[in-house]
């Protein structure tokens, strides 16, 4: 990515503050390996992606936890941060930190051409038409629910239809059954199939004149699965809905094109793809965000204010009530540099032999049970392990310095598709290697032999 030349971000984004103290390099752990060679090492050509190098790059990844060197397989819940995010961060609060928008000095102007910058650079990262088609948010249950009450309230009635996955996060669930109550709409579940994929048959014999709103995961963070996109927007077009794309767990593995899509509105948040945490973008096509309503009122997105009349600013604007996280959009800016930097489809590559090698690996483990099994898939890996509760899992691993999740990972109906209220989750990032996912098999090699 190239990001745009503005006065003050050359400066921001290579501080002259300090770089953070260099890490140690990570003792090496014997690989203690019974399952097939890895086949990340040999899928990628050479030079295409180098995890090790992406590892250089974050701090965080080369610390211990409970004496080992941290295995860090929680990134569906979080990922972590290269030094060029942090070091943008402190460069920003070091050197040119004011607020935007506002205000005639040179730092005000320098501000807000950061903050701008970061919109162009979201645009670009999304395939927008353009940076008036990107409203910063605090990340996508925040984007998702601007929608449920900005368009939501303007344009669901009685009787209107919002067709929601049974994968989709509790995010893109609650904001629909909150609007749909006041609007006296219906929220329809799409049903999955077997594999944790959309019944493609089901949605198509659901959709309607009276579906408003298609609203999807770009990827599922409990399955992995990658619905149909493409083909379930076209479909839903035909019916003259909209369709909400939840980018949450998809921006950091797959390359992105809301135009190719077909997203009405594209939502996700900047710390799941290296980026701090509160910030993250709302994407609307052109007509749609052009067409949007206030949802929070206040400073920035107003052009006057009086007793008897307020007018507002055009949107994106409108959608962005109060100061907002402006650091933030640093850190994002700095981040989709840092992404954009690697050769995504061998990321992309990297990713898909590093979770066939761990899906190979884990099934391995006596009593582990993978869920999901869509073809198309991300690297996340939920699964439960007989006589094992997976909060008792994830806490034998966080012994061993591996970090997984467990829980119902707000996706509930996703889990009880599977008749499940829990599971352990295991989510790979491009910094991941082989080498930890035999760390995490071992280790649950070893809890298998201790019942
Ligand atoms: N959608 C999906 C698919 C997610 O995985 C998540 C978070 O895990 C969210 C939405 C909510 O993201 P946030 O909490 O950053 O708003």
């Amino acid at each position: 990515m190239t990001i745009p030349d503005v006065q003050g971000l050359g400066r921001v984004l290579a501080p002259s503050v300090p770089a953070p103290q260099s890490v140690p390099a990570p003792p090496s752990v014997a690989a203690p390996l019974s399952v097939p060679a890895p086949p990340a090492a040999t899928a990628t050509p050479p030079g295409a992606f180098s995890p090790e190098a992406a590892r250089q790059d974050v701090p965080v990844l080369h610390r211990t936890v409970n004496g080992h060197p941290l295995v860090w397989l929680d990134n569906a819940a979080t990922t972590q941060k290269p030094r060029q995010v942090i070091e943008a961060l402190a460069g920003y609060y070091g050197t040119a930190n004011s607020n935007i928008h506002r205000g005639a000095h040179t730092m005000a102007r320098e501000a807000t051409d950061l903050y701008e910058a970061g919109r162009a650079a979201v645009a670009s990262f999304l395939g927008a038409e353009g940076p008036e088609t990107i409203a910063f948010v605090r990340g996508t249950t925040e984007a998702i629910n601007l929608v449920a009450q900005s368009w939501g309230r303007a344009n669901l009635g009685p009787g209107d239809d919002i067709l929601v996955p049974v994968l989709e996060h509790h995010s893109d669930i609650v904001p629909w059954q909150l609007i749909a109550k006041e609007t006296r709409a219906r929220v329809v579940p799409v049903p999955l199939d077997g594999t944790g994929q959309i019944d493609r048959a089901a949605y198509a014999d659901l959709l309607s004149y009276r579906t408003r709103l298609v609203a999807i995961s770009h990827a599922s963070n409990v399955l992995g699965t990658v619905p149909p996109v493409k083909e379930m927007a076209a479909l839903a077009h035909r019916y003259d809905a909209k369709v909400l794309v939840d980018g949450a767990q998809a921006v950091a593995h797959l390359p992105v094109d809301v135009q190719d899509l077909g997203a009405d509105f594209y939502a996700f948040s900047g710390h799941k793809l290296f980026a701090p945490t509160g910030i993250g973008a709302l994407y609307a096509r052109p007509e749609v965000m052009a067409a949007m309503k206030p949802w929070q009122g206040g400073g920035n997105m107003i052009e006057s204010v009086s007793f008897d009349r307020t007018t507002f600013a055009p949107p994106p604007h409108l959608l962005e009530a109060g100061t907002g996280h402006i650091s933030g959009v640093v850190g994002l800016l700095a981040a989709l540099d840092w992404l954009t930097s690697f050769d995504r489809d061998a990321v992309v590559s990297y990713e898909n032999a590093l979770m066939a090698y761990a899906e190979q690996a884990m099934a391995g483990v006596p009593g582990l049970s993978l869920i999901g099994a869509a073809a198309e898939r991300i690297a996340v890996l939920t699964f439960t392990l007989a006589g094992h509760e997976p909060a008792a899992v994830a806490d034998w691993l966080d012994r061993d310095g591996i970090a997984v999740r467990s829980g119902h990972h707000c996706a509930q109906p996703a889990l009880a598709h599977y008749g499940l209220e829990s599971a352990a989750r295991a989510s790979l990032s491009l910094y991941n290697t082989s080498e930890e996912v035999d760390r995490l098999v071992a280790s649950l090699r070893a809890l298998q032999r201790t019942s």
